[in-house]
């Protein structure tokens, strides 16, 4: 089976993680802060806090930007469910914004006509979460515009996009973005197996996340109620959470970060071929970014046409019978059970759900060869009756 993706461990990430088991430190040592500080230069943001997911990035951010019970968070239906349940771990209420149907991105057009009938009924979102999806960058600078007319704070996903660039400056920098999370999971850009980061150019922020990665306790006397006790002390302000990053995880993550822009280089050339290799089926491939900017390519995702004449469900058994591995990225997120229970109902999301129909997600990772690409291609092309 050719798997949709597949993670790349090299030799030197071996040797990166095998130092830090012989080091002092697995966890809270120097590498977390040593890979903070590279991956917050490679995006040129001031500050990377490294986490144990993107889920913990997210959670920790909600709370950072002070959402909580009465607020509201609005996402995209369209992404992992995680862009949303992050403001129900805050006690806070979750509406989604329907995607644009060219990008699949959240729809800016729909963005605004909801925060103008948001505001007269007087309930405006405390937080937007764009999500990249597929490593597309969201139309940043437009949400980011609505942002300071609504009062809302941007909290970016961009789980998908770690590397990528907007109008010519890397998806990260907080030119756009109060926050921006990265996910390392393996079938992302580049992984630490488990781990995530949020990215920000706001000091108080980045010094508020950093306490609830860690038990809300701070060890910095200027944080404390009153002078430390002794050299022991420390106090816990916040209520946090334990969501670290260890030390092997971060050794691994700043191994792999030194290759990102090769993966995504390589990620982008199979793309392209994908797209020349396609172009004569009825299949609507991944519409293509603005100059100046640049899709991660985290996943590539293909939108059977009407003209195929084959419904979703037959094309995708006769991949995966063809030893394909594909996949389906993502079932609109209202639609399931936990938020159909909470008010949610199919047919709220008509773009998300017609997006959902007639989408797969094709294989797609920087070790793949062209061989197994043409294979793909292959079984895909038969799977139309071609
Ligand atoms: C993978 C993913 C997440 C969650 O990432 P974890 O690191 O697995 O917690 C969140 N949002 C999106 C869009 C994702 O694809």
């Amino acid at each position: 089976m050719i798997p949709y993706g597949r993670q790349d461990i090299t030799e030197q990430d071996i040797a990166a993680v095998h130092e830090v088991l012989a080091s002092d430190f697995l966890t809270q040592g120097p590498a977390v802060p040593r890979f903070e500080a590279a991956l917050a230069q490679h995006v040129g943001a001031c500050h990377a806090i490294a986490v144990s997911s993107a889920t913990a990035a997210l959670h920790v951010a909600c709370r950072a930007l002070g959402l909580g019970p009465g607020d509201c968070l609005w996402t995209s239906p369209v992404t992992f469910v995680a862009s949303a349940n992050c403001a129900l771990y805050c006690g806070a209420s979750v509406d989604f914004v329907d995607i644009d149907s060219q990008t699949w991105n959240l729809s800016v057009p729909a963005l605004a006509d909801k925060l103008v009938q948001a505001r007269r009924a007087g309930r405006l979102p405390k937080i937007v979460v764009p999500v990249d999806l597929c490593g597309r960058p969201c139309d940043l600078s437009a949400i980011w515009e609505l942002s300071r007319e609504f009062g809302f704070a941007v909290l970016e996903d961009a789980s998908h996009a770690v590397g990528a660039t907007y109008r010519g400056e890397p998806v990260g920098s907080g030119r756009y973005a109060d926050i921006t999370v990265f996910s390392f999971h393996p079938v992302k850009i580049i992984t630490t197996a488990e781990g995530g980061a949020a990215l920000t150019n706001d000091k108080a922020l980045a010094e508020k996340m950093a306490l609830l990665r860690s038990h809300g306790i701070t060890r910095d006397s200027g944080q404390m109620t009153n002078s430390p006790e002794g050299p022991w002390y420390y106090q816990q302000i916040e209520l946090g959470y334990n969501y670290r990053m260890t030390d092997l995880q971060a050794a691994l993550g700043r191994s792999q970060l030194a290759r990102l822009d090769e993966y995504v280089a390589r990620r982008q050339e199979l793309a392209q071929r994908y797209n020349r290799l396609l172009a004569h089926l009825p299949v609507e491939t991944p519409y293509p970014v603005d100059r100046g900017s640049r899709s991660a390519l985290h996943l590539y995702v293909v939108r059977l046409m009407k003209q195929a004449g084959r419904d979703r469900r037959s094309v995708f058994d006769a991949l995966r019978a063809g030893g394909i591995g594909v996949n389906v990225h993502y079932i609109p997120v209202h639609t399931q059970p936990y938020y159909q229970a909470l008010g949610f109902r199919p047919g709220d999301y008509p773009n998300a759900e017609a997006y959902y129909r007639s989408v797969i997600t094709l294989p797609l990772f920087p070790t793949m060869t062209a061989a197994e690409q043409d294979r793909v291609v292959q079984v895909l092309t038969e799977a139309l009756g071609r």
